[in-house]
């Protein structure tokens, strides 16, 4: 069975991306820049916001990072982006989900501009992901097919299942998997037998959100699996939505967790920041 191991992937991203960087700060005497929003202290989100800040670093971006109080009010986190939309050394923004009680994740994306929009989840860059004219893309999706790509996993002519249907991952995956010619299964909660339909499918991308639901018996012989859960199993130990140690002899290729979609999520998100600031340094952004 072959590895996709999404560290490798997002190294070459990353790699790609220092080039652009170093392009972009000779080009515009400055770096591209992420804004950061954090509101609260869930600690999960408080260790995704550092790892997202060390991988801009990294490769030369420039990352700020905003903490507001659990308490923040709504007006207060509008004032905020109010700001981040108008600054023009800001080229990307992105607000750090899930928000506290209280506040809104729908009303962020309706005040988020489209055009500095990092995790490429705001109504209007959903529209032109729909209309097959992608501005910024999700990243998580992004990062799957950024996978199928680099392993050159052949998706067109392929029957695929996607099982979760969210905004964020499962719809957009499936969409990006029709736009490279896959026919795609969309699975759900309410999917009577979630296996039935994951045996027929060449390729099999799960988004459930639920630790180990699909193994062996749920894929065909040769499918390639894909799997974007993660969930702790306490102990610092990580698990995803599918039982990766029974693929080993029966799938043609499968991505670990922690270790595959995972890295992808944040190397994506560095690629969709310096989209946004060369298309707003060059002065073509929607
Ligand atoms: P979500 O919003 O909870 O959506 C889960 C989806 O799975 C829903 O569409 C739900 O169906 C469906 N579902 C739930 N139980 C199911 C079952 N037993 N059989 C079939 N479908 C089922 O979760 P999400 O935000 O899409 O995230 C999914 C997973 O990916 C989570 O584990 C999350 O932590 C992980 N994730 C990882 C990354 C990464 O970077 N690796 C990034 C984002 C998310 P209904 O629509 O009917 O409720």
């Amino acid at each position: 069975m072959l590895l996709l191991d999404g560290k490798t992937v997002a190294q070459h991203v990353r790699d790609q991306l220092k080039t652009r960087v170093q392009d972009f700060q000779g080009r515009f005497r400055r770096p591209p820049h992420l804004a950061v929003v954090l509101v609260g202290a869930d600690p999960a989100s408080q260790v995704y916001v550092k790892n997202k800040h060390i991988a801009c670093e990294k490769i030369g971006m420039l990352s700020t990072v905003h903490n507001l109080a659990a308490t923040t009010t709504e007006t207060e986190l509008d004032a905020l982006l109010d700001r981040l939309n108008t600054d023009s050394g800001v080229d990307g923004i992105l607000v750090q989900l899930p928000l506290p009680k209280g506040l809104s994740a729908e009303r962020v994306l309706e005040k988020l501009d489209p055009r500095k929009d990092a995790d490429g989840l705001t109504y209007t860059a959903m529209g032109y992901l729909w209309a097959g004219r992608p501005f910024v893309k999700p990243c998580t999706p992004s990062g799957v097919m950024r996978i199928l790509e680099y392993y050159k996993i052949p998706v067109a002519g392929k029957t695929a299942v996607v099982v979760g249907r969210s905004n964020i991952v499962g719809k957009p995956i499936a969409h990006l998997l029709t736009e490279a010619n896959a026919t795609v299964t969309v699975c759900h909660s309410k999917t009577p037998d979630v296996g039935a339909v994951t045996r027929q499918a060449d390729i099999v991308v799960v988004a459930a959100g639920k630790p180990r639901l699909l193994g062996k018996e749920d894929f065909k012989p040769g499918a390639v699996v894909i799997d974007v859960g993660i969930h702790g199993t306490g102990g610092g130990k990580l698990c995803g939505d599918v039982r990766f140690e029974e693929l080993e002899g029966h799938a043609s290729a499968a991505t670990p967790v922690p270790g595959g979609v995972g890295p992808m999520t944040i190397a994506c998100l560095l690629e969709n920041t310096m989209i946004l600031a060369e298309k707003r340094a060059e002065g073509n952004a929607r």
